[in-house]
């Protein structure tokens, strides 16, 4: 019998999680997603995570697939190679400096592998989305938060103690406005949903918002990122301003990475853009000022194919990059 080899996949984030069975070609066997936090059986994260993953584990084995192993994203630093959270996932506090990679072999009875999240959407995008066959990729995400995926020759470049590819801190400006990370004027505080909301909310009654105003009911905290995109497309003038300045830092950032490494690639993911065309264009342009001509003329800036609907491909691509990369070693366990 050829039973068909696939992967168990979780992609966790602040807010849901994404799981599924995922075959080693990158077709979704299975999908199913569930809040993080609304967590039913337990009142533990952690434990709602390894019920979710052993339930994909055995859903994979009940099917009569041949379950390789599990492969998970999440939004933080992660020590690849022992499993081990760092102490800096800030949407998912309670994981801080936990060894998932050890409780997950065990609770699921097959070897995990586990990563920041955006490092397994780079290799998504790699092994199954619009970056095969490139061996130099920049995947930025810009949602919550604001995640980097650096792939230099066909590896992920994960620096000395795992913290590679964080483009989210990156410093535009110095005397900037303050960061969680303890840093002042990074990246993320001018591009992440959050930020730019909080940004629209400080300047309330510096410059007209009728339009924001009316979509939120005149109560601004209720305002969110997706009624500044919408006031911006009818021209609100202080969404319009924020957006523009939006646009500038990333293409700032973009021109950066781009003299950084001179990638083939860069993607821009995540929820906030969403695949509008328009500013997809712009952040190129800009980026177009920042960066060398010819480095920038090499790289093809485009939006990611992988989506929240398809975020376990990177968890699946994940584990797929790391069993190739280890596979001597791990034929021994
Ligand atoms: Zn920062």
């Amino acid at each position: 019998m050829n039973r068909q080899e696939v992967i168990a996949s979780l992609d966790v984030g602040g807010t849901t999680i994404s799981a599924g069975i995922v075959s080693t070609r990158g077709e979704i066997l299975f999908q199913r997603s569930v809040p993080t936090y609304d967590l039913g059986r337990s009142d533990c994260v952690l434990l709602h995570i390894m019920y979710i993953a052993r339930e994909m584990a055995l859903k994979a084995r009940e099917r009569g697939f041949t379950l390789l192993g599990v492969g998970l994203g999440l939004p933080g630093s992660v020590n690849v190679d022992t499993g081990t959270i760092g102490y800096d996932i800030q949407n998912i506090p309670e994981l801080a400096c936990f060894p998932l990679g050890v409780i997950l072999n065990n609770y699921c009875e097959a070897t995990t592998v586990l990563d920041n999240d955006v490092n397994a959407l780079a290799l998504g995008e790699l092994y199954f989305g619009q970056a095969r066959g490139v061996r130099n990729l920049v995947f930025i995400s810009l949602g919550t938060g604001v995640g980097g995926g650096i792939v230099l020759n066909g590896e992920i470049h994960r620096g000395v103690n795992w913290y590679g590819g964080e483009l989210g801190h990156m410093t535009l400006n110095p005397n900037g406005r303050p960061c969680f990370c303890g840093s002042r004027g990074c990246l993320k505080t001018y591009v992440s949903g959050p930020d730019v909301v909080a940004q629209v909310k400080e300047r309330l009654g510096e410059k007209a918002a009728p339009l924001l105003l009316n979509l939120c009911g005149n109560d601004p905290t209720r305002i969110d990122a997706e009624q500044i995109f919408a006031a911006a497309e009818a021209h609100d003038p202080l969404c319009q301003e924020l957006l523009g300045e939006l646009v500038q830092n990333l293409g700032a950032a973009v021109g950066n990475v781009i003299n950084f490494l001179n990638p083939e690639m860069i993607l821009l993911g995540g929820s906030l853009l969403n695949g509008n065309g328009k500013y997809l264009n712009s952040i190129r342009e800009w980026a177009r000022r920042y960066a060398f001509r010819e480095a920038f003329e090499a790289t093809r800036i485009l939006y990611a194919s992988l989506d929240k609907n398809t975020s376990i491909l990177g968890a699946a691509a994940l584990f797929y990059h790391e069993r190739l990369r280890w596979r001597g070693k791990w034929d021994r366990v």
